[in-house]
């Protein structure tokens, strides 16, 4: 009998062990369920969705190669494996696992009805596999990552099969085109095409890029108006390409690449988080947290608004609002200093945040994404203090900004460096762009007050 190859957030052929355990057990048919039903409201946003459509196309292609394809079908996981099992004779699952709390509770049920074989592959090293000296997982990142640093690299890349099995007939499949993953009206997915192209050879067309660059990693990571990171959180999201391929292309980069293996190393980090506290997207890792009064209501619906749109008055705020909307993405010194003005200058609940991040950005990631939301916010169980309130408009002198700004806000293109970071003090605001939504000092003491409360 064929055995299921279940692709979920690995949609790659190279460094695959699902794919080479099952290429070694006979025919094998490859298949992607579109399963909102499990994930409910964790169902993936409309950047991710985008990114999904055109990965699955260049998976279903390369498979194709291979002498395979990808067949499709939406519903519940469990009972789609299981209808497929039936029509096909197959018994035997493999797939590779993964860590949100939905997937993990999806994998519980499909175990229940079919023999599935999970394998390890999109994390340096699965979570759980180093502990603290009490045999406890790490809630802290520095000693998180002294311990998982002494136990790497990790194993070599594996290579795609030379070939993949066919079973003698393939089952029935969903069109991509049926499932209305891409945008039609409007279609704001046109910087999405300018900037990227999913899928496993663009992610590897990234990595090269960046190869040259992994050695002045630390110099240039902090400044947004160039291009001085990897780019390549939605093809590891979405598992185009595995960590230790990325580490084994970089490894000898000499110079300041251990900083950048450290930042992968962020990467598990956050999973060894969720998988303490699965509801990390929702719930404050510090509980006096709760006690926090954020402001609802009107002026506050319209200060989140004008943040989502980027029109705060804030130019780096703006800036990377505007960049996250246009690309689905942001820089992440941009986005540190996004969220804390969300968070400490609105005042407004993280969660309204990580909300909008799930939906916008094409790498939203449980885990990643809810763990630096409640670092910002200082209510997470490895947070920095909330009375470090970030200034947006120091980090924006700081991290030489202008040319990042004049990118993503075309009203201040024409201001010169000197007054672009904030052009309301400096007197010469075009009448175009927002006046600040509220002035820095005032939005430092109320948040400084409101911290009080929960100390
Ligand atoms: P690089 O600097 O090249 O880093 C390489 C890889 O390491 C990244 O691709 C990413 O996989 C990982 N990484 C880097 N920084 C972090 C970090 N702080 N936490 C976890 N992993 C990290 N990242 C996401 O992948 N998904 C999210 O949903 C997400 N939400 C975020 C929300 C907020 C409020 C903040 C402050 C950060 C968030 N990040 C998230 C982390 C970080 O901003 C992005 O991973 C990074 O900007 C991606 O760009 P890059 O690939 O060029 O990163």
């Amino acid at each position: 009998a064929p055995v299921l190859l279940w692709f979920r957030r690995d949609l790659r052929l190279a460094d695959h062990p699902a794919l080479v355990a099952a290429v070694e057990a006979g025919a094998v048919i490859p298949v992607y369920v579109l399963d909102d039903e499990t994930a409910k409201h964790r169902a993936m946003g409309g950047a991710s969705r985008w990114w999904l459509h055109h990965s699955l196309m260049a998976l279903d292609a390369a498979l194709r190669e291979k002498g395979s394809r990808l067949i499709l079908r939406r519903g519940k996981s469990d009972a789609e494996l299981a209808r497929l099992a039936e029509e096909t004779g197959a018994t035997t699952v493999h797939g590779i696992r993964h860590y949100e709390p939905w997937w993990r509770n999806a994998e519980r049920s499909v175990a229940q009805r079919l023999t599935l074989c999970c394998h390890d592959g999109n994390y340096l090293l699965p979570p759980g596999a180093v502990t603290t000296g009490a045999g406890q997982p790490y809630k802290i990142f520095t000693p998180f990552w002294r311990a998982l640093r002494e136990r790497l690299p990790p194993a070599p890349p594996l290579r795609v099969p030379q070939k993949i099995g066919a079973p003698s007939k393939w089952p029935k499949s969903d069109t991509l085109e049926e499932w209305d993953l891409l945008p039609t009206k409007p279609d704001w997915a046109g910087g999405f095409r300018e900037e990227w192209t999913p899928g496993e050879a663009g992610a590897h067309q990234r990595l090269r890029r960046f190869q040259d660059h992994a050695a002045r990693y630390d110099d240039t990571r902090n400044l947004p108006s160039i291009e001085g990171s990897s780019r390549l959180s939605p093809h590891l999201h979405f598992g185009e390409v595995s960590p230790a391929q990325v580490w084994h292309a970089v490894e000898d980069a000499g110079g300041q690449v251990e900083e950048y293996l450290r930042e992968l190393g962020w990467r598990d980090f956050t999973q060894n988080l969720i998988c303490q506290f699965p509801d990390y997207a929702a719930k404050n890792g510090r509980p006096a947290f709760d006690k926090m009064e954020w402001r609802s209501g009107r002026d506050a619906k319209a200060d989140l608004r004008a943040w989502q749109l980027g029109e705060t008055g804030y130019p780096i705020v703006d800036a990377g609002m505007r960049q996250l909307w246009a690309t689905g993405w942001m820089h992440n010194r941009v986005r540190m200093i996004a969220a804390s003005f969300l968070i400490k200058h609105l005042l407004i609940d993280w969660r309204e945040g990580e909300r909008w991040f799930w939906d916008t950005l094409v790498d939203a990631d449980y885990g990643n994404n809810s763990v630096n939301w409640q670092w910002v916010s200082g209510s997470g169980v490895d947070s920095s203090q909330w009375s470090r309130v970030m200034a947006p408009l120091t980090q924006s002198e700081k991290f030489d900004a202008a040319g990042y700004i004049r990118q993503w806000v075309p009203e201040l293109a024409k201001l010169s460096d000197a007054v672009i970071h904030d052009p309301e003090a400096a007197g010469c605001r075009p009448a175009a762009y927002p006046p600040k939504r509220i002035d820095h000092r005032e939005a430092r003491e109320r948040a400084l007050a409101a911290g009080r409360a929960v100390r």
